[in-house]
């Protein structure tokens, strides 16, 4: 494959197809070569680009010029991932910055990690958006997210979430004390369940307790967790043909909108301790739901995490526990599920 005779360096926590597509945009490689190079290698890696940097053969036509292997740039984090075709977070900080610093939007490592709500590079972290646009490959990923950022009402808004201030300059310091709270669970999640130093919970029961409250029904997801409502609250059901079924763990991940993330990660903070009682008072003084009080301890966030959703679907996540947890996990977890043991 002919590649020219310097390359572009990579941006700092860019992923392997970013990469990729920065050098197709900027006539580094031939986009027909590099698809062809690409196809060679894809079976292997189940359609992930991003995989291919532990794929020797893939790299090699680059080691000349930059060594893509050895250098551990673009290895993908140690973690549960989004699928990369359902990869479309972004923050929106970064890839202005890029286009800022006359440089194409680089797509990073850390907006594959499932869950990530919050971008952690900035003096106050940046909520992430969902690309909306499905046609999507990875060349046109970054500047699409970006092209639709800065022609969004986002872009104009500096507060995420509906709060109850009618200041703008309260409103202001509110949104980034939430989105403070939101990244020390983040964290936590990440690093402190992972590493498994938490006695009382496992990584697995964490994220499935973030399951249950961004849990959405199979069937057109007329049913859904408190997460996914409290700002915004779904019609209530009227009927349903079929029993519920929820969709799974790794595709509540991978769709799930980042403001939904923002309120699961409040509830395990605040059930956990990562976020105290007088940061949780301040989390239902300072948001707005039309629906909900928010909850400020375990009890409350058990009744209205089963509430939200209805008798039928509770007994359906509640099996899925059973099901996918060994019993150590899910004797975690039962304050959560209202499970009698
Ligand atoms: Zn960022």
């Amino acid at each position: 494959m002919p590649v020219c005779s310097r390359l572009l360096c990579p941006i700092y926590d860019e992923t392997l197809s970013s990469w990729l597509a920065r050098l197709v945009l900027g006539s580094f490689v031939d986009r027909a070569a590099i698809q062809e190079h690409i196809k060679a290698h894809f079976r292997g890696v189940s359609g992930d680009i991003d995989a291919l940097v532990a794929c020797e053969s893939f790299t090699q036509p680059f080691e000349p010029f930059f060594s893509v292997h050895s250098a551990s740039v673009f290895r993908l984090p140690d973690a549960p991932l989004l699928m990369f075709n359902s990869s479309v977070v972004y923050c929106p900080e970064c890839l202005c910055g890029d286009v800022a610093n006359n440089q194409a939007p680089a797509w990073r490592r850390s907006w594959r990690i499932q869950g990530a709500a919050v971008c952690l590079r900035h003096e106050s972290p940046v909520l992430l958006k969902r690309v909306q646009e499905r046609r999507l490959n990875y060349v046109n990923k970054a500047w699409v997210a970006f092209e639709e950022y800065v022609g969004s009402p986002a872009m104009r808004l500096q507060v995420n979430f509906a709060l109850s201030s009618t200041s703008s300059y309260v409103a202001l310091a509110e949104n980034r004390f939430l989105l403070r709270l939101v990244a020390r669970t983040q964290q936590w999640l990440n690093l402190q369940l992972r590493q498994g130093n938490v006695s009382e919970l496992s990584f697995n029961s964490g994220r499935f307790l973030m399951y249950l409250w961004l849990w959405r029904d199979i069937s057109g997801g007329l049913i859904n967790g408190f997460a996914s409502q409290y700002f915004r609250p779904f019609p209530v059901r009227r009927y349903r043909g079929r029993a519920s079924q929820g969709i799974g763990v790794d595709a509540v991940f991978d769709e799930a909108e980042p403001i939904h993330l923002c309120v699961a990660y409040w509830l395990l903070g605040v059930a956990y301790g990562v976020i105290s009682k007088h940061e949780a008072d301040l989390i239902r003084a300072m948001t707005r739901s039309t629906t909900w009080l928010f909850p400020v301890d375990r009890e409350e966030i058990a009744e209205r995490g089963c509430i939200a959703m209805d008798k039928e679907a509770v007994m359906v996540v509640r099996n899925e526990a059973r099901e996918q947890l060994c019993a150590e996990e899910l004797e975690q977890i039962v304050w959560a599920l209202r499970i009698t043991t």
